[in-house]
């Protein structure tokens, strides 16, 4: 009998209470018994779902996030959070977010830094070590929720991060080896198993999601000695690993002596034959067989078409589980009542994949006949799906083969076109510009609310949108801003705005997915061929134009933020859908340039976050990547100006695919690393523009002209005057008008300032070539 289990389930809640509940407690409108009373409402309620399950995992719910669960279970709490006052819990949020409920400034500290947990979007606390971490048991809140669980007759599984998959994500606060903290770690996990042992627990499963990521020695070699230690306590443990393939670490799992391991069966799909063969007999095989990272349906028929044969051979060995976490889909497909009901057929959040994890383990256990009527539908609905006409577009997929490299080739290179350029705008040495949204007022928010609630006309709509336009563009020309932008008022996300405007895409109501802490996205949903079928964008920066004698960028979201923004089709390579994209974005550069845009920026804020977890992988992914938004991107004549903004500056390992992109401006963010991220511009000739963020749009504080002067001068000894820009580090949509204008005055002072030196200099340089020349 093949058993079915869950390795974890959303926590946030199907109406997003988890969010609402915390951000009471944070106001301090509810107190902490009252938080921890809808923590458990809503552990019981995730709990009664998962009921049919042989096991549920417990332990998996978090207040704020699951490592910084852990950095507490072995008492790993950083030294600023020790000594406060107030409960473990307020400690736990000062860490997480620098604040308590109600606390006063000398309660506040720095918050622990965030980063995102593997290539998923959910982001976790960064635990904090150094030589000297001491590590003890803290159990009281695991333990809680296994009492819990117990009292409701939950047939739990405690689910813990794995010792070396917390230590690897950890950063050393000195130079330590963190391998070497393992002595006085392990300890701490053996405590706790033979703890859960003595609560009676049978299983506990210890995610090690690292074993898909590229290993040295000395982690292999920490693999035997943490797994060999935990294996000899009287409790089975299930290793689970997910998010891709086990490829150099598979013999390393084979000889671990652990009770049983699971295995990301959706990604990891060619392992599982050899997986089963490396087996001992009496090793539990667990099977994520269920996407966990993404929300189509599962081909059910085709899985225990595979699954069969392997469920005859394991008997109960054989556990069948989603993929990963479903901590990473929405909660319930059946909240999106404005969904449209064919999309809807093809779809399964968290409820539905467990739904379709029943029927699987009844079709192994009893026979396909047993669940002979959910089967049909479910190949009912793939087929749907893989017939659908609104997915498939044969002018689309007819155009994705007509691509070739020239499309992703400008006419020129950049020497002679930038030439041109700058002959065309004719724009002073250290140029101003910013990086597209202006604040999003309350005011714009009840206008776009307006109108979607059809409250107001499309006459009316665009009339108030005119004049928001306009408002940011006389604030920009007082200010004396150099290159313009319309503020980006109309829109709500920078992908959202675009997917709604796509075919091929959807949107849920309710799809929410944690990104951190109380913090959910809603990802738009991709389903089909992607066409264009008017301009996005035109209408509102043709207007801007129109209105303003200095040039106007136009604004786009680049092919592969889009894509890596949204939950992706799964019935083509992400590559393909990639340049469906790019070529929707390339008929809006060039109608923009057709309606006199000469600067038109393509943001790609996400291409970083689809780099594969194994760097092995990065070349494919970076060239589609590249490719995809060098077709957007450079259709257009040598006179047009083409500039990329991305949220970050590491660069160091990806920076020729960076350069390959060939934007004529690049704009990236640098102001908080003091411009040490442009060390890698020593090394590497970028040879294109750049605008190194002066200023941190997340802080309200007004940067100083001389603070600013200094950074433009730091990046000045990377890169020549001539190739500079003088911008923000990101879009100004969080702050508010008060707080920009100050900002920007001073930034532009700055470059002012700079252009004054610069000119001394030329002139200093000049008579000296002309004293020269008279002795
Ligand atoms: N153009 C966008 C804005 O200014 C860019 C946002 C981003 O990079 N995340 O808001
Ligand atoms: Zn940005």
């Amino acid at each position: 009998m093949a058993l079915i289990h869950n390795l974890g389930f959303p926590r946030i809640g199907a109406q997003r209470e988890l969010k609402f509940a915390l951000e009471k407690f944070w106001r301090g409108e509810s107190n902490q018994t009252e938080l921890q009373n809808q923590a458990q409402q809503l552990r019981k309620q995730h709990w009664q779902v998962q009921q049919s399950l042989d096991f549920v995992p417990v332990g998996d719910f978090s207040l704020y996030d699951h490592v910084l669960d852990t950095s507490f279970l072995v008492g790993n709490v950083p030294e600023r959070a020790q000594q406060l006052s107030g409960s473990e819990l307020d400690n736990y949020f000062r860490v997480a977010r620098g604040r308590s409920a109600d606390d006063t400034p000398c309660q506040q500290i720095f918050a622990g830094e965030m980063t995102k947990w593997f290539d998923t979007n959910y982001h976790y606390i960064v635990p904090e070590v150094t030589a000297d971490t001491p590590f003890s048991l803290n159990s009281d809140n695991l333990i809680a929720q296994i009492e819990q669980a117990e009292q409701l007759g939950v047939k739990a599984k405690p689910v813990i991060v794995g010792p070396l998959t917390y230590l690897a994500l950890s950063k050393e606060k000195d130079a330590s080896s963190r391998l070497e903290l393992l002595q006085r770690l392990l300890p701490v996990y053996q405590q706790l198993l033979n703890q859960l042992s003595q609560k009676g627990v049978l299983w506990v499963q210890i995610d090690e999601p690292i074993l898909v990521t590229e290993l040295d020695s000395d982690w292999q070699n920490a693999f035997h000695t943490v797994y060999n230690a935990l294996s000899a306590c009287p409790i089975n443990i299930l290793l689970a690993t997910y998010f891709g393939t086990l490829q150099q670490n598979r013999q390393l799992v084979a000889e671990l002596p652990v009770a049983g391991f699971h295995l990301d069966a959706v990604r990891g799909r060619q392992e599982v034959e050899a997986c089963v063969e490396q087996l001992s007999c009496h090793q539990v095989l667990s099977l994520g067989v269920i996407d966990g990272r993404n929300i189509w349906k599962t081909d059910l028929n085709a899985v225990l078409d595979w699954l069969e044969p392997i469920s005859e051979s394991l008997g109960d060995r054989l556990w069948l589980a989603p993929s990963c976490s479903l901590l990473h889909v929405p909660v319930d497909l059946n909240s999106e009542a404005k969904l449209d009901a064919e999309i809807v057929n093809w779809l399964a959040f968290a409820k539905q994949k467990l739904l379709e994890l029943e029927v699987l383990g009844k079709a192994l256990n009893q026979g396909r006949d047993s669940v002979v009527n959910a089967l049909a539908d479910n190949a009912a609905a793939i087929r749907s799906r893989q017939t659908s006409s609104r997915v498939h577009n044969p002018a689309v997929k007819q155009a994705v083969t007509e691509v070739t490299s020239n499309w992703g080739q400008r006419l020129s290179p950049y020497d002679q076109r930038i030439a041109q350029q700058h002959q065309k705008l004719d724009l002073p040495l250290y140029p101003t510009t910013t990086i597209g949204s202006f604040p999003q007022t309350p005011e714009i928010r009840k206008i776009r609310r307006a109108f979607k609630n059809q409250q107001i006309s499309a006459n009316e709509y665009t009339d108030k949108m005119r004049s928001e336009i306009e408002y940011a563009v006389r604030e920009q020309e007082a200010l004396d801003l150099d290159v313009l932008v319309h503020g980006e008022a109309e829109r709500n996300d920078m992908v959202e705005y675009f997917g709604e405007q796509l075919d091929g895409y959807a949107f849920s109501q309710l799809g929410w997915v944690q990104s951190y802490g109380s913090r959910c996205v809603k990802p738009p949903i991709l389903f089909g061929d992607i066409s264009r079928p008017q301009p996005m964008t035109v209408a509102w920066t043709q207007y801007a134009q129109s209105i303003t004698d200095k040039p106007m960028k136009g604004m786009l979201t680049g092919p592969v933020t889009i894509l890596n923004w949204s939950f992706v089709r799964d019935d083509q390579p992400r590559r393909n859908s990639c340049l469906q994209l790019a070529l929707a974005i390339r008929q809006e550069v060039q109608d923009l340039e057709a309606a006199g845009v000469n600067i038109i920026q393509i943001d790609e804020a996400a291409l970083r976050e689809g780099l594969p977890l194994r760097q092995s992988e990065w070349p494919s992914y970076l060239d589609w990547a590249v490719e995809s938004y060098r077709v957007s991107a450079n259709g257009v004549a040598d006179t047009t100006q083409i500039h990329t903004h991305m949220c970050y500056s590491e660069f160091n390992d990806i920076i020729e695919a960076i350069a390959a992109m060939d934007a004529d401006v690049i704009t990236i963010e640098t102001s908080r690393s003091d411009m040490e991220l442009l060390d890698v511009f020593e090394q590497f000739d970028y040879p294109n523009e750049i605008g190194p963020g002066v200023y941190d749009i997340h802080s309200p504080n007004t940067p100083s002209v001389e603070q600013m002067v200094k950074l433009m001068e730091k990046a000045g000894q990377r890169i020549p005057a001539e190739r500079l820009w003088v911008n923000p580090d990101c879009g100004l949509k969080t702050r508010q008008w008060s707080e920009v204008r100050p900002a920007l005055s001073n930034m532009i002072d700055a470059a002012k300032q700079l252009r004054k030196r610069a000119d001394k200099d030329h002139d200093s340089a000049q008579s000296n070539i002309e004293s020269q020349c008279v002795s």
